[in-house]
């Protein structure tokens, strides 16, 4: 079922949540635990990230300096069919620009048709960590716009190769991201919101958005959408703090600002637990606000450990 569809029948908001694929060489047993305790509150779907390989360059015991290509963690399309199937939950796998030609993509594409998964998270992905700026394959797309064009073409049965005959569409709900708090590359807001506006044209079905941790952004970004003309349904994206590290790396990873009532509750917790709960208790409260405005969907961000998100869960829910 489409995460559109899921919207539409709904009376009520809808949870989901995001894993990561393992990192390389671990198995699938914790993932699989993660899911099964948020079963219960009766996901409506469930997004399995992608990351791109990176560049690393190691040092050789004669001096010499080998560069190597890694893929951290692989396994996004083969996770999101095991869960589809073991626990009968859609599942939405993200596809990314970066490391992807057009064919690449398109054979990822007839993949995951043929496995019987029919939504998808569509992002542009970040630079490498060994690149200042995101930079596409020879025949890749720069921008996520690129493609959502290409899944919306295989959904009207336009493959790459236009003499291919008798081809068959494809039938794939669109999700892409928004920024509540602006796209770190955009140079203006105004810009941001018009090429958000740009892959709504294009064939997105809906937007999923950046961690926020104040509700007014959320509901000024739906506001400004709306008064633009983007009409599709805006699911927050909520993660709940569990560090004092992260008052310095969410804002320096995802450009976003902290309330400075949360991080002045942050400093004065004495444990990592202390942190965990506050970061518990301050998604509720942007959950049960969340809810009480209408949101579709509230949907977390697990980071593979989601005791955190089943307290959350379990009060809102
Ligand atoms: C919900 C969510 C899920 C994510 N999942 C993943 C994941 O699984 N894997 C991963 O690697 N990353 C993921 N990311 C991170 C994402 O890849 C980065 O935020 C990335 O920097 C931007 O992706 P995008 O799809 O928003 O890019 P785009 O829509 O391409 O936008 C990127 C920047 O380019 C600008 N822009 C867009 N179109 C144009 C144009 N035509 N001309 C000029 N400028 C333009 C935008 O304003 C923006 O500043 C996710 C982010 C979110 C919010």
């Amino acid at each position: 079922m489409k995460i559109t569809d899921h919207i539409k029948q709904a009376n009520k908001t809808l949870f989901s949540f995001e894993i990561l694929p393992p990192l390389k060489g671990e198995n699938i047993e914790h993932i699989n635990k993660n899911i099964a305790r948020l079963l219960e509150y009766k996901p409506s779907f469930i997004d399995v990230t992608y990351h791109q390989q990176e560049v690393e360059y190691r040092d050789l015991a004669d001096g010499r300096v080998e560069k190597k290509t890694v893929r951290k963690r692989p396994g996004t399309v083969g996770i999101s069919a095991a869960v589809q199937y073991k626990t009968g939950v859609n599942v939405v796998p993200h596809l990314i620009c970066g490391g992807f030609s057009k064919e690449d993509t398109e054979n990822a594409l007839i993949d995951l048709h043929f496995l019987g998964i029919d939504n998808l998270l569509v992002v542009r992905g970040d630079a490498a960590a060994s690149q200042r700026y995101f930079k596409p394959e020879a025949d890749g797309h720069p921008h996520a716009l690129g493609l959502v064009k290409q899944v919306n073409a295989l959904n009207k049965g336009i493959y790459l190769d236009n003499e291919l005959e008798n081809s068959h569409p494809t039938d794939f709900c669109i999700g892409v991201a928004g920024y509540p708090e602006k796209h770190s590359e955009a140079p203006n807001w105004q810009l941001d919101l018009k090429n958000l506006k740009d892959k709504v044209d294009a064939g997105a079905d809906y937007i999923v958005t950046q961690m926020f941790y104040d509700n007014k952004k959320y509901f000024n970004f739906v506001d400004e959408c709306r008064a633009i003309g983007i009409n599709v349904p805006i699911i927050p994206g909520l993660k709940p703090i569990a560090t004092k590290k992260q008052l310095m790396t969410l804002p320096s990873i995802f450009h976003i600002d902290l309330p400075t009532e949360l991080v002045n509750e942050v400093l004065k917790c004495k444990s990592r637990d202390e942190v965990r709960q506050l970061g518990v208790e301050w998604s509720i409260m942007q959950s049960k606000e969340l809810i009480a405005a209408g949101a579709p969907v509230l949907h977390f961000y697990t980071m593979g450990n989601s005791d955190n998100i089943e307290q959350i869960a379990k009060a809102v829910f």
